[in-house]
């Protein structure tokens, strides 16, 4: 019997280290023969950067095929971030759990909020910067952006982080190995759940607790 896969929200404002943490997490070193991790491809109506590829970072759609998706009910969830719109998949995530795969859904405060109602059981996680000096420096260190720019992302980052207590989880990533040391954590914490192993190691407990299955030795 396949053990269905966990659910994962990670939330973080921009600058704070999500997506290093993710790709760490889901190296294929990372990947255990016991469960393997995917990351949920959402879509979204903005258009894709450069390096960015449809289908595999996201599914890039027009504001039309969103609506239509929307009047589907095809999402989990759904927000406007940025003047963007951007939603995760139903069907493609519930197909991954049940195969056993455990997915991490990015997506910002809004989008968890509506996961939470939906999946009681889903583990959310909040990335936090060290300090607001340390994520403006982030933030200015990754291009030529104006003081107005980067000031407009302050702002939308303390929205981001005044949501960080609705969820079950928080890093601050100061040091990188030990914010991922605490994001195996807890993953890990959540597959070693009884509820879990119960499923995952039912030939151990049903031959434990059979107590004549053991042949007497002579
Ligand atoms: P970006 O455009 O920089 O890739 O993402 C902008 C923001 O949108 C990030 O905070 C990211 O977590 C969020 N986001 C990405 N995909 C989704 C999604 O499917 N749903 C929601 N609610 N937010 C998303």
């Amino acid at each position: 019997m396949i053990v269905p896969g966990n659910l994962f929200i990670l939330s973080a404002p921009s600058g704070a280290g999500k997506s290093s943490l993710i790709n760490a997490l889901l190296k294929p070193e990372n990947q255990g023969s016991a469960r393997a991790m995917q990351v949920s491809i959402s879509h979204t109506t903005r258009d894709a950067r450069p390096g960015e590829n449809n289908g595999e970072h996201y599914h890039f759609v027009s504001l039309a095929e969103f609506k239509k998706q929307i009047s589907l009910n095809a999402f989990y969830e759904y927000a406007e971030v940025f003047g963007n719109y951007y939603g995760t998949s139903e069907a493609a995530i519930d197909a991954q759990l049940s195969q056993g795969i455990d997915v991490f859904l990015d997506i910002d405060w809004q989008g968890a909020q509506q996961v939470r109602m939906k999946k009681p059981g889903v583990t959310t996680i909040f990335i936090s910067p060290p300090s607001k000096e340390e994520l403006e420096s982030r933030l200015r260190g990754r291009g030529q952006d104006s003081d107005e720019v980067i000031a407009s992302r302050m702002a939308q980052a303390q929205a981001e982080c005044s949501h960080y207590n609705e969820f079950d989880y928080v890093i601050v990533n100061d040091d990188f190995d030990q914010a991922l040391l605490d994001l195996t954590t807890i993953v890990n914490n959540q597959r070693l759940k009884c509820r879990q192993q119960s499923i995952a190691q039912q030939d151990l407990f049903s031959k434990l607790l059979n107590i004549e299955a053991v042949e007497p030795t002579e």
